[in-house]
C-alpha cells in the first residue's frame, strides 16, 4: 500500500528546534518571551507595512479579539462571507451577535461586493447598521479589495480581514492581512506555515495591538495585585510555539513558491480535460499563495462529478475534500440572514480541493496524475 498523500501537511524548515532550544536554555517556557517578540517582528517585516502584530494561540482568537476591538457585542450584527471555514463566523456568536452571510462572486470565490452592499442597505432599512465586515481570502486568493473596501468605507463599517489562509498572498503588491482595520492570520497544522497551532492579529496601530495583548493575557490592570476591570482571555502565543514560527518564517517564501508550483502542476494536468477548471488568479493584480489548489468540475461537460474524482483518489489513499460548505447552509446557522444568489452553493456542489502541500514528491505527483487520467479516460 502506498503512503497517504495529504491535502496539506506540516513542512518544517530545519531551524525550528534551534529556537525551541534557545527557549529551553533561557527557561522562557511561557506565553511570552524572545521568540514571541521575534516572531511578531518577523511577521510585520514580512507584511512590509506599518503594522503591529500580536501573536496569539489561534487564528480564531485573532478574529474574536478583532470583533471585541470593533465594539461588537450582544445583539449586534456582523457581515461575514458565507463561503468559508466556520472559524470565520463562530467568534460572532461568541459575542452574542448575529452573523449576516453574503454570497461569493465567481472570480475570487470571495465576498461579492454587490451582494455586500445589498445586505448593508437592507440591514440598515431593518434598523441596524452592521458593526463589522469579515472578508476572507479563501484558499489564499485575495478578495476584490478595492470594491469591497469601497462599499465598507461608503457605510463606514470596519473590515476584518480573515487572512488565515493567505499569508504570502498580495493584491497589487500589498500583503493580504494589511488592508483591513484588523487582519487575522493562522498557523494551524495545515496552513502554509505552522506553529502546530497558533495565530496572529495584524493591527494598524500600536494602541490596537496593546489592547489585543492586554485582552489576550487576562486583562490585568496595572496594579501589584491582580485587578481586573475588563473580561480577559487566555489567548497569547507561547514562547515554544513562537520558536517554531521563527523557523518557519525563514522558509515562508519557499513554501509559497512550492504551493504555487503545485497550482501550475494542476493547470497543466487538467489543461486538456474539458469541464474541469483550476482555480487561479483572475488578473495580475492578484497573487495567491495557493494554500490549497482547487478545481470545479462541470459534470455535464466532464462526464464525471467531483465525487467520482474524490472517491477514486481515496482508493489510492490520496486526500481531497469538497470546498467549504457555505455557512448559510450549515445547521448551526439556519436562522442567520443571507444575501446573494447561488454562487457559493454551486461551488460547494462541484468544487474539490486537491493535495497542495509544499512537500509533495515527484512520485506522489505521478500517483495523482495516474488517477486523474484513469478517471477522465485520458
Ligand atoms: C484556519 C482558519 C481559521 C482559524 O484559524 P485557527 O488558527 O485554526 O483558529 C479561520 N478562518 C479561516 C478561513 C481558516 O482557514
Amino acid at each position: 500500500m502506498n503512503s497517504k498523500i495529504w491535502l496539506s501537511s506540516p513542512h518544517m524548515g530545519g531551524n525550528e528546534l534551534k529556537y525551541i532550544h534557545e527557549a529551553f536554555d533561557a527557561n522562557w517556557v511561557a506565553p511570552l518571551g524572545p521568540n514571541v517578540n521575534g516572531f511578531e517582528e518577523d511577521l510585520s517585516t514580512f507584511l512590509n507595512q506599518e503594522v503591529y502584530v500580536a501573536a496569539l494561540s489561534a487564528g480564531t482568537a485573532a478574529l474574536h479579539l478583532a470583533l471585541i476591538e470593533c465594539g461588537v457585542s450582544h445583539g449586534d450584527e456582523v457581515i461575514c462571507q458565507s463561503m468559508t471555514f466556520s472559524a470565520s463566523a463562530n467568534p460572532i456568536a461568541y459575542q452574542g451577535a448575529t452573523p449576516v452571510f453574503v454570497d461569493s462572486e465567481k472570480d475570487t470565490w470571495n465576498i461579492c461586493p454587490v451582494a455586500l452592499e445589498e445586505a448593508i442597505q437592507d440591514r440598515i432599512a431593518k434598523g441596524k447598521t452592521p458593526k463589522a465586515i469579515i472578508a476572507v481570502h479563501l484558499y489564499g486568493m485575495p478578495y476584490k479589495v478595492e470594491e469591497v473596501h469601497a462599499v465598507a468605507e461608503k457605510y463606514k463599517i470596519p473590515v476584518i480581514e480573515d487572512a488565515a489562509e493567505a499569508l504570502g498572498s498580495t493584491y497589487k503588491g500589498q500583503a493580504a492581512g494589511t488592508f483591513g482595520r484588523f487582519g487575522a492570520l493562522s498557523f494551524n497544522g495545515n496552513k502554509i506555515i505552522t506553529t502546530s497551532g497558533g495565530g496572529a492579529l495584524v493591527c494598524q496601530s500600536k494602541e490596537d495591538k496593546d489592547k489585543a495583548v492586554f485582552l489576550a493575557t487576562q486583562a490585568r490592570d496595572n496594579a501589584p495585585h491582580y485587578q481586573h476591570s475588563h473580561i480577559g482571555y487566555n489567548y497569547r502565543m507561547s514562547n515554544i510555539t513562537a520558536g517554531i514560527g521563527r523557523g518557519q518564517m525563514e522558509v515562508l517564501i519557499d513554501r509559497v513558491a512550492a504551493r504555487r508550483a503545485m497550482n501550475k502542476f494542476y493547470q497543466e494536468l487538467f489543461a486538456d480535460i474539458d469541464g474541469v477548471t483550476v482555480f487561479t488568479e483572475p488578473s495580475d493584480d492578484f497573487y495567491s499563495n495557493h494554500w490549497l489548489s482547487a478545481i470545479v468540475i462541470d459534470p455535464a461537460i466532464a462526464g464525471k462529478t467531483r465525487e467520482d474524482l474524490r472517491l477514486a483518489f481515496l482508493e489510492d489513499d490520496i486526500e481531497s475534500r469538497p470546498l467549504w460548505k457555505p455557512m448559510h447552509m450549515q445547521p448551526v446557522f439556519v436562522d442567520a440572514p443571507y444575501y446573494g444568489g447561488t454562487v457559493a452553493e454551486k461551488l460547494f456542489d462541484n468544487g474539490l480541493c486537491l493535495p497542495s502541500g509544499s512537500n509533495l514528491t515527484d512520485e506522489e505527483r505521478a500517483r495523482i496524475t495516474a488517477k486523474v487520467k484513469e478517471v477522465f479516460g485520458k
